[in-house]
């Protein structure tokens, strides 16, 4: 899940059409009761926490480990989540042993919030460089306003006027609030190594798209934790974060959705981090792809005359979007331009403060990136429209 200010539906296309339910299947479609831990496999528990926004819940996985349980992401940081985990950890531990070591997927507050608190117990953290090194900087963000390189991205996607006022004057929501703070020692876990967690042996793919080096683990015996790389029955947030505006986050995620695709089979089954496990991990796959697909032809069409990245949300959701929504999911708008752009099928040509995207009429091979990287990569420029609008 990611980090926004208030809960947001982020579903942009039909993922949970007919066909997809038939073709992805649910290994077990009833979710374990809160506070308590349900079997998936042997020595894998699957349990559910609470969380305020989006689909209302996070997926937390037990592993049986050597001397006790390897915990894969622990929900966030509050007392509520922290108690519905305690319960559904009691039965286990007299069975497993403690929370030994802590794995998180990746930096979002639902995956890694209560981390810090199982180090304070005497846990061992295992974190990708990436994930590490944003939550730090987010955990030590006081900030309460918008930065100008905040303000600055938003007016380049198009952001203006009353929309613009309200985004500034939002004040933001601080991460501290639901994250523990962590430890200095954590062990870093890069892309291609593995985990040995009891008698499975786990490999690290780590890719971006979603979150900073978000990390999947695949299992020698078919098992997949895919954090929120691979989510069924909802789309995975794919956003451009303010200090890499140039990303094409839906070509990062893709990619690593093909190399979690070199160590699945079908019968692979796949423990998201969101909804409920299931099997059918390529099928879902090329599911998502296709509905990003899907919104890439629709924005095509929508890029006939020139438009800002802003000026896309209606045809990327389909729905009218609140100023809240709007606020957190402009980013995702630019991934889209970003995508299309690095494929040489839209244009994008500077208009004052803001970039303007259009269908490109050039032949294809003589992409855009050029003609606006430089604007893109220097938000700091707008600093002086920052102060006139504050
Ligand atoms: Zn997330």
């Amino acid at each position: 899940m990611p980090t926004s200010d208030e809960a947001v539906k982020l579903q942009h296309d039909a993922d949970a059409a007919p066909s997809a339910a038939e073709a992805v299947r649910a290994i077990d479609g009833i979710a374990p009761a809160t506070g308590t831990a349900r079997r998936v496999a042997e020595g894998v528990w699957w349990i559910r926490l609470p969380v305020a926004a989006g689909p209302g819940h996070v997926n937390v996985y037990a592993l049986q480990d050597r001397d006790g349980i390897m915990l894969v992401d622990t929900g966030t940081n509050t007392p509520q989540t922290l108690q519905t985990l305690t319960e559904a950890l009691r039965v286990l531990q007299s069975s497993c042993g403690t929370v030994r070591r802590v794995v998180v997927t990746h930096h979002h507050p639902d995956h890694i919030g209560l981390a810090g608190w199982f180090a304070e117990q005497g846990a061992e953290i295992v974190a990708t460089p990436g994930t590490l090194a944003v939550a730090r900087r987010m955990l030590h963000d006081k900030t309460l306003l918008r930065t100008p390189e905040e303000i600055g991205f938003a007016v380049l996607a198009g952001m203006k006027d009353l929309e613009l006022a309200a985004f500034i004057r939002r004040p933001k929501r601080q991460y501290a609030d639901a994250v523990a703070m962590l430890p200095d020692a954590i062990n870093v876990i890069s892309d291609g190594e593995t985990l040995q967690i009891g008698r499975r042996c786990w490999r690290a793919i780590v890719g971006n798209g979603h979150a900073v080096d978000h990390l999947t683990l695949c299992s020698n015996d078919g098992l997949v934790i895919s954090g929120d790389q691979i989510l069924p029955g909802m789309s995975t947030n794919l956003n451009v974060p303010t200090d890499q505006p140039d990303l094409d986050p839906i070509a990062a995620w893709r990619d690593t959705c093909r190399r979690i695709g070199e160590h699945i089979d079908d019968r692979s089954i796949c423990l998201p981090g969101h909804h409920t496990p299931f099997t059918g991990i390529a099928i879902r796959s090329r599911q998502m792809i296709a509905s990003h697909e899907a919104v890439a032809s629709r924005l095509l069409g929508h890029l006939q005359r020139p438009r800002t990245a802003i000026d896309c949300l209606a045809a990327i959701y389909r729905r009218t979007l609140s100023l809240a929504e709007r606020a957190f999911l402009f980013s995702e708008a630019v991934g889209y331009m970003n995508h299309l752009a690095n494929r040489g099928e839209i244009v994008g040509l500077r208009r004052g403060k803001t970039i303007v995207w259009q269908k490109q009429r050039r032949p294809r091979g003589d992409t855009i990136r050029r003609d606006v990287s430089p604007a893109i990569s220097r938000p700091n420029n707008f600093s002086s429209e920052v102060d006139e609008t504050r």
